[in-house]
């Protein structure tokens, strides 16, 4: 029950600038995939594309095996879920659930089985009369799942599903759908912008970004291994700082990281740094030994202080520091301190990011 998206291209204009360009990526049989990347991606018209809501210019959709390219979207086997809840207002929770299967002419009582089915997986069971507007926006998208999955799709494409909750129902519906899925197993489509929401829930994951796809594979993969300087700075709320190679190593500012095998002395680098993979120390006091950079400003979010780290060059990156080792720490804003680089991914060039 795999997806094989293969050289799709899809154009808005004549001549302009495809939305979705030449993408091709598989997306495996009972996983969840998401498609993920920065607004204008190409991420939801590469999903319409999948559902048959537009045509390709080029290229071809294989879904289980079938080219799907130019079926109509009734014919595809897939249930769909957008990040608006498309359900409809004047219909009951039942009633919304009970639609796909109703239009397919099913019988009566193994209509009403199926909505009971789908009720008690998404748990739901007492609020079958109410009407949309009766639902918290939590409740109503796991309706709007209930009604995509009755039908018994094939595959389940999901745009978006939680843009519009807040952070708190969004995260708790993340959870819910992952043992949704562990439940029904069905072949799933993820867009999101949101590369936690991709790396938390997914088993696979596609960065597309200006319509192409800039990396595919498991999310450690991603997070771990980014292939391009697009992927090192989308995800991972990494910093970008600029230097040379020097003696085998990679100068960027004040800090110092490790330079890939094949880099050449003096060559240009661009290390991504991540805001967790940097160890600040402060130096003793009253010593007037070079530090890496000074606190510029100190911000306590949640679990842990997120530290801006203003280097002599001007530059600046973010640290983020948990709190029990932020108190040991003991710096306030304008300390000086050391920093080291545990970990960064670096690539060799002068580009623009
Ligand atoms: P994403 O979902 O990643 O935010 P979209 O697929 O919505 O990206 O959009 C990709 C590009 O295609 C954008 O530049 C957008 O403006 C354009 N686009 C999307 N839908 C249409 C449309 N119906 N008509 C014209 N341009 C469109």
């Amino acid at each position: 029950m795999s997806v094989i998206v293969e050289q799709l291209t899809k154009r808005f204009t004549t001549g302009g600038t495809p939305a979705v360009s030449d993408v091709s990526f598989h997306a495996p049989s009972g996983a969840i995939t998401t498609l993920l990347g920065p607004s204008g991606a190409g991420k939801s018209t590469l999903l319409r594309l999948i559902a048959g809501l537009e045509l390709p210019d080029s290229g071809s959709v294989r879904i289980e095996g079938i080219d799907c390219t130019h079926l109509p979207v009734q014919q595809r086997g897939i249930g769909v879920v957008f990040q608006s809840y498309a359900l409809f207002k004047h219909m009951t929770v039942r009633q919304n659930i009970a639609f796909g299967l109703e239009t397919r002419r099913l019988p009566r009582a193994d209509v009403e089985a199926r909505v009971d089915e789908m009720l008690r997986l998404i748990q739901l069971e007492d609020l079958g009369k109410r009407y949309p507007t009766q639902l918290s926006g939590g409740q109503r998208q796991r309706v709007a799942f209930a009604r995509a999955l009755a039908i018994r799709p094939k595959l389940l494409l999901l745009d978006e599903p939680f843009g519009a909750l807040d952070s708190r129902v969004r995260v708790e519906l993340r959870e819910w759908l992952h043992s949704l899925h562990e439940q029904t197993g069905v072949t799933t489509l993820l867009v999101t912008h949101d590369q936690e929401e991709a790396l938390e829930i997914s088993q696979h994951v596609v960065v597309l970004s200006e319509g192409r796809v800039a990396q595919a594979g498991p999310p450690e993969d991603i997070y771990d291994r980014p292939a391009t300087p697009f992927v090192a700075s989308f995800v991972g709320g990494t910093s970008v700082l600029r230097g040379h190679v020097r003696s085998g190593r990679a100068e960027v500012g004040t800090l110092v990281v490790q330079a890939p095998n094949s880099a050449r002395e003096g060559e240009a680098v661009h290390a991504f740094v991540r805001p967790h993979d940097i160890k600040l120390a402060k130096p003793p006091q009253g010593t007037s030994e070079p530090v890496t950079g000074r606190v510029e400003r100190l911000k306590s979010v949640g679990g842990y202080v997120k530290v801006l780290l203003k280097l002599p060059t001007g530059e600046t990156v973010t640290v983020e520091v948990p709190r029990s080792e932020f108190e040991n720490l003991g710096v306030v804003e304008g300390d000086r301190v050391h920093a080291d680089v545990r970990t960064a991914t670096v690539f060799l060039g002068d580009f623009a990011i």
